[in-house]
C-alpha cells in the first residue's frame, strides 16, 4: 500500500508506525488507514478468539470484494505465511458460508521481503479461474 506517497509492504513500515501504534493517528489516511476494516475488531466477527491476528498470524477483512454477488473475503499472512489452523478455518468458513476467499503469501528472496504477494483463490472453480485469469492479466484483484 501506499500511505501519504510512500510506498509500504513487509519489510518496509509506514514512516508513522512506532511498532505498537502510529504517531499521527489523528491525520492518519481515509484510504487505506480510515477505511480499513480488520476482521477481528469488527462488530460480530465471526473470528473466534483464537484468529486474533497477534496469535493466528493472519489479518482478515470481510467483504474486501464480490464475485457473482457473493462477498469475497481476503486473508494475508502476519509473516510470510498463513499457518495451516489459520488457513483451514478460513477455508472451513469459506466453504459454510459460500464466501470465496482470497489468501496471500508474502514472496521472500535471499531473506527480503519483496514488494510482491502472491494470491491464491479458495471456493468454486469458476471463482478460481476468474482470479487465475485476472493474475496472468496483471490485473487487480479487487
Ligand atoms: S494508521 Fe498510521 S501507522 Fe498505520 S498505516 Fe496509517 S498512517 Fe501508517
Amino acid at each position: 500500500m501506499t500511505i501519504q506517497g510512500v510506498p509500504v509492504y513487509p519489510g518496509k513500515p509506514c514512516p508513522h508506525s512506532t511498532g505498537s501504534g502510529c504517531d499521527d493517528y489523528a491525520n492518519r489516511p481515509k484510504d487505506p488507514c480510515i477505511n480499513f476494516n480488520c476482521g477481528w475488531v469488527i462488530d460480530n466477527s465471526p473470528l473466534p478468539d483464537w484468529m486474533k491476528p497477534e496469535n493466528a498470524k493472519v489479518i482478515v477483512i470481510f467483504n474486501k470484494t464480490t464475485w457473482r454477488n457473493l462477498p469475497v473475503d481476503v486473508a494475508v499472512p502476519v509473516g510470510r505465511r498463513i499457518p495451516p489452523r489459520a488457513l483451514n478455518w478460513l477455508k472451513s468458513f469459506a466453504a459454510q458460508h459460500g464466501r470465496p476467499l482470497l489468501f496471500s503469501e508474502q514472496v521472500k528472496e535471499n531473506g527480503v521481503y519483496q514488494r510482491e504477494q502472491l494470491f491464491s483463490a479458495h471456493g468454486p472453480p469458476e471463482f478460481q479461474a476468474h482470479i487465475t485469469r485476472l493474475l496472468s492479466e496483471g490485473k487487480p484483484l479487487w
